[in-house]
């Protein structure tokens, strides 16, 4: 209907115009453009493609019990599910239901799962897109299809009889960070502004609900309009997991894989710090892959370690290096595993020389427990084990190399954040507000007191550093357990460098 009058008053313009002895043909053609490109292309393609994106889902089948850890997490997000789930005791306590759940943490966490079991909690209907699909560079897109979006649901839920539509945005940072300040911002400001408009119009009397569930892992940078009461008026939490939650999620995602005897969760739970719910999914999977590939039919715990390098440090690469290089690896490597095993027994995974992702060889220390504060003492010889490598070097083949660059990073990170903490004769400074020459003095006495710890270490063991260098020359990879093993044994009382043809 709407187009018919705006093609009548259109029509009767131009013959307005053109009895008055007007030029129309330049009012024509851009008239046809706007057609082509509103009409058959342009606009409605743009929409059609969004719409395509949206996955629609009438009955979402993931349950909380698929989720493992993220206990809080999950007791938070039910209990606002129960105000929409027990509506009449709701209404009758006089209770607001929530409009909108933000559930902020790192990727891989489980934020989308959340989402769906909440979607099957409530048996609504279910869609879900991500932030970055309502950005376009026309003006009015995003705003449009905001509208869609809340349309779509209430559609979808009419059509299969459902009370309530979760909507889930993915990624909200993308349209919902602070207004003004993107290049081009408007059209930002407008697809935000048209989200809190729709949100603000939910009623949740009339039916169907629409409940509102975003993720982010920026909540730092949300625009605060949508996160004041009424809008998003409850952020969960959604962490990493502890080692629990870790050992939950490693159980779910190997129950339907066949496990050999020696499996032990726990140890892979206790030795993954700081890995996601994504992370340890892939850790199970490629582990069921290496026993593949190993022809066994079923997976063992060295499977399940090796996987751990595997994702943390990703594929084992073909290169090769020559002899020597391999040689100065492993005198690297032991450098580290050496006065990591000194400094706290027990405390190596494993090491190796077989290159892997950026690194050409690596030794990767077990976490004691979850730590989330780390004291000056434990701070000091993480810089001690990570400049024992370059000082092994030093000291074993007389001179260093590149391959201790990324150490020297992570001394120096660390070593500034013990400025930022206080636990420097700096004391309780602001560290942007420390002269720089102070800093660079205070990191560079840091440093090079932990490097004479680790080099007093490496003085008194260089014998076993290259019986154990020659042993991983030799097996390439050497477990927590040999290393200790060979540690143990008496020194033999030669000079350590004699019969090492590779030392260089
Ligand atoms: P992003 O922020 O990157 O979108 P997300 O937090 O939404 O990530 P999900 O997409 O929910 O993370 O999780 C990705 C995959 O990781 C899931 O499909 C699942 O296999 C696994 N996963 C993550 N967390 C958990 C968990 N708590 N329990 C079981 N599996 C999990």
């Amino acid at each position: 209907m709407r187009k018919e009058i705006v093609l009548g008053l259109g029509s009767g313009l131009l013959i307005f115009a053109g009895i008055h002895g007007f030029n129309v043909l330049p009012l024509l053609m851009l008239g046809l453009l706007f057609y082509l490109f509103y009409e058959q292309g342009g606009l409605k393609v743009m929409q059609k493609r969004f719409d395509k994106d949206v996955v629609q889902t009438r009955a979402i089948k993931t349950t909380f019990d698929e989720i493992g850890g993220q206990q809080s997490a999950k007791n938070e997000l039910r209990e606002a599910l129960n105000f929409i789930v027990t509506d009449k005791r709701t209404q009758a306590l006089g209770i607001r239901p929530l409009k909108g759940v933000l559930l902020a943490g790192p990727p891989g966490t489980g934020k989308t799962l959340l989402a769906k079991a909440a979607a099957n909690y409530t048996e609504a209907a279910f869609l879900a897109v991500t932030g970055s699909e309502f950005i376009e560079m026309y003006a009015g897109i995003g705003a449009q299809r905001i509208r869609n979006l809340f349309q779509q649901a209430r559609r979808l839920a009419t059509e299969s009889q459902k009370q309530t539509a979760v909507v889930f945005i993915d990624e909200i940072d993308v349209l919902g960070s602070k207004r003004g300040q993107h290049q081009g911002h408007l059209e930002y400001d407008q697809t935000l502004n048209q989200l809190l408009a729709e949100m603000d119009g939910i009623k949740q009397q009339t039916e169907p609900k629409i409940l509102v569930i975003a993720a982010t892992n920026r909540l730092d940078v949300l625009d605060p309009a949508l996160l004041r009461p009424g809008r998003f008026d409850r952020v969960v939490q959604v962490d990493l997991p502890d080692q629990e939650s870790r050992y939950q999620i490693l159980k779910l995602h190997t129950s339907n894989k066949p496990l050999a005897d020696n499996v032990n969760l726990k140890e892979i739970a206790r030795a993954t710090f700081g890995f996601s719910g994504a992370h340890l999914e892939n850790l199970s999977n490629e582990a069921a892959i290496l026993a593949l590939r190993k022809n066994r039919s079923s997976i063992t715990q060295e499977h399940l370690i090796e996987s751990i390098d595997k994702v943390s440090l990703g594929e084992k690469l073909e290169r090769r290096p020559q002899r020597d290089e391999l040689w100065r690896i492993a005198i690297h490597e032991v450098g580290h595993a050496l006065v990591s095993e000194c400094l706290k027994p027990g405390s190596v995974a494993v090491l190796t020389i077989v290159s892997r992702g950026q690194a050409l060889g690596y030794t990767r220390q077990i976490p004691d427990d979850d730590h989330y504060l780390h004291t000056e003492t434990y701070l000091r010889q993480q810089i001690q084990i990570l400049l024992a490598g370059f000082t092994a070097e030093e000291i074993l083949l007389g001179s260093t190399s590149t391959g201790a660059q990324g150490d020297l990073e992570q001394a120096v990170s660390i070593a500034k954040r013990m400025v930022k903490a206080g636990m420097t004769p700096l004391g309780l400074a602001y560290i942007s507000g420390t002269a720089n020459t102070d800093l660079y003095k205070t990191t560079n006495k840091i440093l090079d007191r932990e490097k004479r710890v680790a080099e007093d270490i490496l003085q008194t063991h260089q014998t076993k550093v290259v019986a154990i260098a020659k042993l991983l020359l030799a097996k390439e990879r050497l477990e927590g357990k040999e290393l200790r093993s060979v540690l143990a044994q008496p020194t033999p009382s030669s000079n350590p460098i004699a019969g090492t043809e590779l030392a260089i």
